[in-house]
């Protein structure tokens, strides 16, 4: 059987996919991608990752939340809406939330409350939660640690970090998503030298699409715009990195995404 790919987060609601969403879903399926889970990051994106999670059963998944560039927006119907979304068999995590102090396009005051808030939520619906920090390890570790202790689980998506906050992340129990930064041989230079000390059992593989296409797809597609196709070589240098097989990364690491999310669980109640 061919390697199975499970990305776990991909920004397929962005309207750069609007008008050949099929065609993207087709090249990921072709490549041996999926599912995907569909990265919810505001209110319009989390109901249309949850539209288009129903629309595909099996195939795609979503998760539900506020990122911390959209803080200020968060209010008492984002706050419902996620609660809503997440009683979903299809919705299956609380995120992307956390804290980006890289250019703060929210106010710190207000991240910190989404953040919280988002945390309550994943603790008490027993989902996992989905992660994103940028430039703010000190808060986002002071927030997170003390919820710890009543989430199920929790990923830091898109780890761009040096080896000491992956040592603390791991010894926090979570588990660690490498996107196409790992393919940057300028920027992610130290996470390729560094991806070695994540355990089989806490890796996660990510594009973030329609981000960070890796550099090293050759040619670079026209319009710089990364799908879930891509996978593939965010796979091949995590297993170039860590010495490792490329379907040895493929089975632990779909293997992992489908404990974390509960995949198995939530396609099998979906009927
Ligand atoms: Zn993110």
């Amino acid at each position: 059987m061919a390697e199975q790919f499970i990305d776990i987060g991909a920004n397929l609601a962005h309207d750069s996919f609007d008008d050949d969403r099929d065609e993207v879903l087709q090249r990921a399926a072709t490549a041996g991608v999926g599912p995907i889970i569909i990265t919810g990051s505001s209110d319009s994106s989390n109901r249309r990752a949850a539209e288009l999670a129903e629309a595909h059963p099996g195939v795609l998944y979503a998760t539900a939340g506020v990122h911390p560039h959209h803080a200020s927006d968060y209010s008492d119907a984002s706050d419902t809406l996620i609660r809503d979304l997440v009683g979903k068999d299809i919705v299956v995590a609380v995120g992307e939330c956390g804290l980006d102090y890289f250019r703060n396009f929210s106010p710190r005051e207000a991240q910190l409350e989404a953040f919280r808030r988002q945390l309550e939520i994943a603790a008490e619906t027993g989902l996992p939660v989905f992660l994103h920090q940028r430039d703010a390890h000190d808060d986002f570790v002071e927030v997170l640690e003390p919820a710890l202790g009543s989430l199920s689980r929790a990923v830091a998506h898109c780890f761009t970090g040096e080896g000491e906050s992956l040592r603390e992340y791991l010894a926090l129990g979570l588990y660690i998503g490498i996107t196409g930064w790992i393919c940057d041989e300028r920027r992610g230079r130290h996470l390729y030298d560094i991806v070695s000390i994540i355990p089989d059992d806490r890796l996660l593989i990510e594009t973030d699409a329609p981000y960070l296409l890796p550099r090293t797809i050759s040619p670079q597609p026209k319009t710089r715009r990364n799908e879930p196709a891509y996978l593939l070589e965010v796979a091949r240098t995590v297993a170039e990195a860590r010495g490792q097989s490329v379907e040895h990364i493929a089975s632990i690491t779909s293997a992992n995404a489908r404990r974390f999310f509960g995949l198995e669980a939530a396609s099998a109640s979906a009927g």
